[in-house]
């Protein structure tokens, strides 16, 4: 089968590969390009090393199923590209998402079919009526929610999201469908363009007073933007980083905002199985919305231009299909 294949830091490269030998195979229909995945392919990554096969955000149809598994060929369905144990301490604990024991889908879904371990079928594959790229986004849309739960939101919150790549824009997207009041301050005048025209207030950094906000989500993986809006957010008021650090770098964060304006650090970090149910659910519901944030679907054949063209910030969400 045809995969497009991580080879190196700046290097993906079409391969035929072979298909996988799993009992349970789908054939992939649409992969979304993460944040991950291009992190990965910009400055590499301790969990993929080459030669890897990158993408897990992806739905399709069922291609080879065992009897009576509950699924059978031709199925639409999307995969939760992990799953938590649901028994450990951590999860009785609610936070599914930092479990351990965790089971996955081991191989990357930039490929034509992806094979699923049998005991994985049940817990990690869902069935959805007819396939639409939108689907691609069920797992950001997840991490999305599972940060939106780490903010203190009442009747009088002004949310503000620093940074409107694809997962800012989903966040917008999912407190503008909530009625609540929120803008986006963002650098790129494409990206502002893009999310003012879904009726969303979006400003350029140094436009709008930090102050106004009580809930702000950063998510631009820039330290000094933590910092800076821990010292601004308004009094009582939460920030979430959202976006990644690198695992070395010490926030500064300001005693005086923390302790006499009590205001909340936090941050969120992929999903629980609970979260990926609720993103699946919204996105059927609303699929037509969500899909604005994908800006750019290309042949799995132009992965790499593909990747080369997200290096530049301007689209969202890049859909590749095989
Ligand atoms: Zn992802
Ligand atoms: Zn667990």
């Amino acid at each position: 089968m045809k995969a497009l294949v991580y080879t190196g830091i700046g290097q993906l490269e079409i391969q035929d590969v072979p298909m996988p030998e799993d009992d349970f195979i789908i054939k992939v229909s649409g992969c979304g390009v993460c944040g991950t995945d291009l992190k990965t392919y910009i400055v590499g990554h301790h969990m993929f090393k080459p030669p890897a096969i990158l993408g897990h955000e992806f739905y399709g149809t069922v291609y080879r199923a065992p009897q009576d598994c509950g699924f059978k060929e031709g199925d639409v369905v999307v995969a939760v590209p992990y799953r938590e144990c649901g028994e450990c301490l951590t999860c009785r604990r609610t936070v599914g998402q930092m479990c351990r024991n965790k089971s996955f889908i081991p191989s990357g879904a930039f490929c034509e079919y992806v094979g699923v371990p049998s005991d994985y079928i049940n817990k990690g594959i869902f069935k959805i009526e007819k396939g639409d790229d939108v689907f691609t986004l069920v797992e950001p849309l997840a991490c999305v929610i599972n940060g939106a739960e780490h903010l203190k939101i009442t009747g009088f919150s002004n949310i503000a999201i620093v940074g409107s790549g694809p997962m800012g824009a989903l966040f917008a997207l999912l407190f503008s469908s909530r009625g609540l009041p929120v803008s986006v301050i963002e650098t790129s005048e494409t990206r502002r363009n893009l999310v003012s025209s879904w009726g969303i207030k979006c400003y350029e950094p140094g436009q709008v007073d930090i102050e106004d906000f009580d809930n702000i989500v950063i998510a631009v993986n820039k330290a000094e933007i933590v910092n800076e809006y821990i010292t601004r957010v308004a009094d009582g008021g939460t920030v979430l980083v959202f976006a990644g650090l690198p695992r070395d770098v010490v926030l500064n964060t300001d005693s005086y905002s923390v302790h006499y304006r009590e205001v909340t650090v936090t941050g969120s970090s992929g999903f629980s199985i609970q979260h990926f149910k609720k993103a699946l659910e919204m996105i059927k519901t609303n699929p037509g919305m969500f899909s604005r944030v994908i800006t750019h679907r290309l042949p799995l054949e132009q992965g790499r231009e593909g990747f080369e063209l997200l290096k530049k910030a301007e689209p969202l969400k890049m859909v590749l299909k095989p």
